[in-house]
């Protein structure tokens, strides 16, 4: 009984700590992105940044410069997917075209919505 109550704490305790390095390298990476424009590789997963409480990818069209921040948790990819995979699928939806679509720059990491995602084409509507 107490070994299973001690082994509870330890899995707590355990959790726990992942999520603080989930956080700290989402962080490392946000900073990095914000403060020095780059470079996005390596980037935290899909799944570390949501663990780490910072669930918000805030982009920015590099053509009209409209920014919008997007729930990580609505993306439908796989929680192991880099973040930095996800850039080519952002397009700013005034700017796209059947053609082409400028490029999208991923700003930032934020733990609530700070831009409402008007405008953008979500990478689950691709395909
Ligand atoms: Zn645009």
């Amino acid at each position: 009984m107490g070994a299973k109550i001690h082994a509870q704490g330890a899995r707590e305790r355990a959790r726990e700590a992942v999520r603080e390095a989930d956080r700290a390298e989402a962080k490392a990476w946000s900073v990095r992105m914000e403060g020095y424009g780059g470079p996005a590789q390596p980037s935290p997963t899909i799944g570390q940044c949501i663990n780490g409480g910072l669930g918000w990818l805030e982009v920015e069209c590099a053509r009209c410069k409209t920014r919008a921040s997007l729930p990580l948790d609505a993306i439908r990819r796989r929680a192991d997917t880099p973040l930095w995979k996800l850039e080519a699928s952002l397009k700013c939806r005034s700017c796209r075209s059947t053609r082409y679509a400028p490029p999208a720059r991923m700003i930032k990491l934020t733990a609530v919505r700070q831009i409402t995602p008007y405008k953008w084409v979500h990478p689950t509507e691709e395909r």
